[in-house]
């Protein structure tokens, strides 16, 4: 049992490591592996992150076919998604909207990647751990 300021402090961590490398977006899933805490633990904490604007929420469709799992689309809101039927444009495959196949991901916001950067750049060493983040 991860304590809750333990694992605010890990995301946000995690985040300005992330802000420091080349990566654009993240899944909550790699971020729960890094803190070691069940995704339903970390969630509220990146959806904080959200409200300061830090990061932008967005929801993946995903194709239903296992072997190609291809982002069908993305929308911003949950609400804009209209239970259609979808396709996959790599494989085909045409699949009915399902809650379960709707994935969030966390972009983080360029002037905050920025800010970080600036932040960082004052100290003299770039944390290593930043350099050896293979995602
Ligand atoms: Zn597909």
């Amino acid at each position: 049992m991860v304590a809750q300021y333990e694992i605010r402090d890990k995301v946000l961590e995690y985040i300005e490591m992330l802000a420091m490398s080349p990566v654009k977006s993240l899944y909550p899933t790699a971020v729960a592996k890094y803190v070691n805490t069940p995704v339903k633990d970390i969630f509220p904490h990146l959806i904080d992150l959200v409200k300061v604007d830090e990061l932008h929420l967005k929801w993946e469709i995903r194709c239903l076919n296992f072997d190609c799992h291809q982002t069908v689309c993305e929308v911003d809101t949950r609400n804009q998604l209209e239970s259609e039927e979808l396709s996959c444009p790599k494989c085909g495959h045409e699949f009915g909207l399902n809650e379960r196949d709707i994935f969030p991901r966390f972009d983080l916001n360029p002037s905050y990647k920025e800010y970080i950067r600036r932040k960082k750049v004052e100290k003299t060493l770039i944390d290593k751990q930043a350099l050896s983040l293979h995602l």
